[in-house]
């Protein structure tokens, strides 16, 4: 005999009045689709757009960006090839055609 206790959930907690979003709200849906996004250059150290740099030509492994000041791209840093230096891309990345992200660029 299996009797399963049930799952209390608290009823009304997603009544939420609606109301205008609030400018914390604004502000999150603005970090969503923003347009710039500065990293600093793992090799060279000069700060940079993200999504206004290039992508290198490397086709053969996950394409990097090449940094305007070094004119260098990530794909022969040592932890490119590291998975653990990796996690997914957020929505906002994968807009800019970022499949997944390197720890470097976040
Ligand atoms: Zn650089
Ligand atoms: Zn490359």
């Amino acid at each position: 005999m299996s009797q399963r206790s049930r799952i209390l959930r608290p009823s009304g907690a997603a009544s939420r009045p609606a109301a205008e979003p609030t400018e914390r709200e604004r502000a999150l849906a603005t970090e969503m689709t923003k347009d710039n996004h500065y990293v600093p250059c793992p090799l060279c150290r000069a700060e940079f757009d993200l999504f206004a740099a290039v992508w290198c030509a490397h086709l053969d492994a996950e394409p990097s960006k090449i940094c305007p000041a070094c004119r260098l791209c990530l794909c022969d840093h040592p932890a490119y090839r590291e998975p653990n230096f990796w996690k997914d891309a957020p929505p906002a990345f994968q807009q800019r055609g970022f499949q997944r992200l390197f720890l470097y660029y976040l």
